[in-house]
């Protein structure tokens, strides 16, 4: 820390991003991106985009935004494009909580909530999952706060059903409720339709998964018009220009590609009830996921013992050392043949450890005798 650097930010601790090797020889199971290429189109209207790259993009983001609010019923008014959707959580956060209005959000969630509780100084308040992981959404009705639920949650991907999110919603008027669907697409229902009900709900979407454009960095944030104007003004307080006119350009196509989208949603979830069945077969506990990745753990070996020992096998996972889920890995959905060779290293690593098992036996009974 420089001697610069202001006080405030002191204890500010960062979001750790899941690990982005570039030299990408490793089968990457670690942040739920897409294994799938965007469709076809995709690159050319980039190509065509970039010619015009000396010149900022539409600080309004305007044919991007009509094609989202085309694509859910909803206007233009109703959307803001965003750098990815860690910025429409950002600007949320910030827009509509304080001192006098925390957040309260699952203690086991997204970890880049905290995070930008935390930046903006807004006090933050978690609520304990039950025992199977899943979130008691009676614990968020009347609460009077403001709420961040990810819906499906991560990283457990267990999804809440639509009833319940709607009675949190409607149980707390005076406050805002912002529905993060990262993964929604992988087939959990979405709450977009609440929007025409409740003025007081938000929902944030992302193209970094079931659309295959992380590295474009694209997300929205949807919700009612007054809502979404005091976003825009936060917004265009520190980044007007914050889509580039690449990733706008991509994220139309992909939106107009619809039958590309759900085929890759449909590999997505048969490959992830293939890899959950494989698993259990293994004796994992998995837990039932809407999402792009499973959240498993075995009796017959660590959280991070497992792994470390993928990853020294080529294969990348994710790890969390919050104790209370470090016995757990997070295993991002990929095309079958990942998911094959994921397998196959973790049958790997078990039957190492049995055979080491065994020579240790064998050493105890040589030593007896
Ligand atoms: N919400 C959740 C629950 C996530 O896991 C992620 C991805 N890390 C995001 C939001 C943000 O994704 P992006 O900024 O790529 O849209």
């Amino acid at each position: 820390m420089s001697k610069y650097f202001v006080s405030k930010f002191d204890d500010l601790e960062p979001y750790v991003p899941g690990e982005q090797p570039q030299d990408m020889s490793y089968v990457k199971l670690n942040t739920n991106e897409s294994p799938f290429d965007p469709p076809k189109e995709v690159v050319p209207v980039i190509r065509d985009a970039a010619r015009n790259i000396r010149l900022y993009s539409d600080p309004e983001s305007q044919e991007l935004r009509q094609a989202i609010a085309d694509y859910y019923g909803l206007e233009p008014e109703n959307v803001m494009a965003t750098n990815g959707s860690d910025e429409a959580l950002n600007y949320a956060f910030m827009a509509f909580c304080d001192a006098e209005h925390p957040i309260v959000f699952p203690e086991i969630t997204y970890g880049f909530y905290p995070v930008i509780a935390n930046l903006n100084g807004i006090p933050y308040e978690t609520i304990s999952l039950k025992d199977d992981f899943t979130i008691d959404s009676r614990e968020y009705e009347n609460i009077g706060k403001n709420i961040c639920i990810a819906n499906p949650n991560a990283p457990t991907g267990i999804a809440l059903p639509l009833e319940e999110i709607e009675q949190i919603v409607r149980t707390n008027p005076g406050n805002i409720i912002i529905i993060d669907e990262a993964y929604v697409d992988f087939g959990a229902r979405s709450c977009v339709p609440l929007l025409y009900k409740y003025d007081n709900l938000l929902v944030t979407q992302t193209f970094s998964k079931s659309r295959s454009l992380a590295g474009g960095r694209l997300g929205f944030i949807m919700g009612a018009k007054d809502l979404i104007a005091d976003l825009n003004t936060l917004r265009n307080a520190s980044n007007p220009y914050n889509v580039n006119r690449m990733t706008a350009k991509a994220g139309i196509v992909t939106l107009r590609e619809n039958t590309y989208f759900k085929n890759s949603c449909h590999a997505i979830q048969f490959n992830r009830r293939y890899t959950r069945t494989a698993l259990e077969k293994l004796g994992f506990e998995v837990l039932p996921s809407s999402a792009n990745f499973l959240f498993v753990r075995s009796d017959r070996i660590g959280g991070e013992e497992l792994y470390l020992a993928l990853k020294e096998r080529g294969v990348l996972v994710r790890h969390f050392s919050d104790p209370k889920i470090s016995d757990w890995n997070r295993v991002t959905i990929g095309t079958k043949v990942q998911m094959d060779i994921f397998l196959q290293k973790v049958e790997e690593i078990f039957k190492k450890q049995d055979e080491e098992r065994a020579a240790e036996e064998a050493h105890k009974a040589r030593r007896i005798r």
